[in-house]
């Protein structure tokens, strides 16, 4: 028990050190700089940081959210984001334990951290974060299988759909499972961009995709339409608090990207639940 707890906040402190580089590559890849030169900097007078400076969370506050040669303000996400990343990963670690699949989950929460965060400064969803994403789910499909991460009511839910004539072992249907979890998503999505291509971009459709990859079938489709819910909620609370208008564009990848999460956590156990009540 004890070393469970060691080990849970040992990876949540890795995480706010990944949270400290995920800010960087928040910060640059939309820029189309290089992730490694040069290092560290402020953006605004360009002064090398010192390596106190980089320290996740302490030196924000040392700082008080400025640059200290310039007195630039840092922006308040740079703390938040690795505040973030350092419960995420003690959250994993806590929920998934010390396995190969805890190292798989760790990737995709930490690319679906990015695709969100950039979103929302951006409104923009990047080819070349997503893109190699949905690469990498595709290679990652035979070695979730390796790692013994087969959701087991997902695998019996897509057993129905699959010709009853075909005998594939679990493993080989939780691969199908995630393909075609990933084509699901993809195309309700494309449908939705299609009819009202204003309400979401092109960027959500690949986004949709990787979610469904990464959550499988029938998950995908928790998933998709959890964030379609979602979406609604926060839209109709924006807009009865007077902080967004009828035209203005809401970032949609975040709403996404958290129901992929809980999905991908808590999809099978969902789906035990929900066959128990049938
Ligand atoms: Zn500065």
């Amino acid at each position: 028990m004890m070393t469970h707890a060691v080990f849970i906040v040992l990876y949540g402190l890795v995480g706010l050190l990944v949270g400290s580089f995920l800010n960087v590559v928040i910060d640059r890849l939309p820029r189309r700089e290089s992730l490694l030169r040069p290092p560290s900097h402020c953006a605004s007078c360009g002064r090398r940081l010192a390596a106190w400076e980089m320290v996740p969370l302490v030196s924000y506050l040392a700082l008080k959210g400025r640059c200290r040669t310039c007195g630039e303000r840092i922006p308040w996400r740079v703390f938040w984001v690795e505040l973030l990343t350092g419960a995420l990963f003690a959250f994993l670690a806590w929920r998934v334990g010390p396995t190969w699949a805890l190292g798989i989950y760790t990737l995709y929460s930490v690319i679906l951290l990015v695709i969100a965060v950039i979103d929302l400064e951006h409104k923009l969803i990047l080819n070349v974060v997503i893109i190699p994403s949905i690469i990498l789910a595709l290679l990652l499909i035979p070695v979730r299988r390796l790692a013994g991460d087969v959701p087991s009511y997902h695998t019996a839910v897509m057993s129905l759909f699959l010709p009853y004539r075909l005998t594939l072992n679990a493993g080989q249907v939780a691969a199908v499972s995630q393909l075609v979890g990933g084509v699901v998503a993809f195309l309700i999505f494309l449908l939705v961009y299609l009819i009202s291509p204003q309400g979401m971009g092109d960027g959500d459709v690949r986004l949709a995709a990787f979610s469904g990859l990464i959550t499988g079938f029938p998950g995908a489709l928790m998933a998709v339409f959890g964030s379609f819910i979602l979406g609604g909620i926060v839209g109709v609370i924006l807009l009865l608090s007077g902080k967004a208008g009828r035209k203005t564009a809401v970032p949609f990848a975040p709403f996404l990207v958290v129901t992929t999460f809980l999905v991908m956590l808590y999809g099978d156990t969902a789906l035990a639940g929900y066959m128990r009540l049938i």
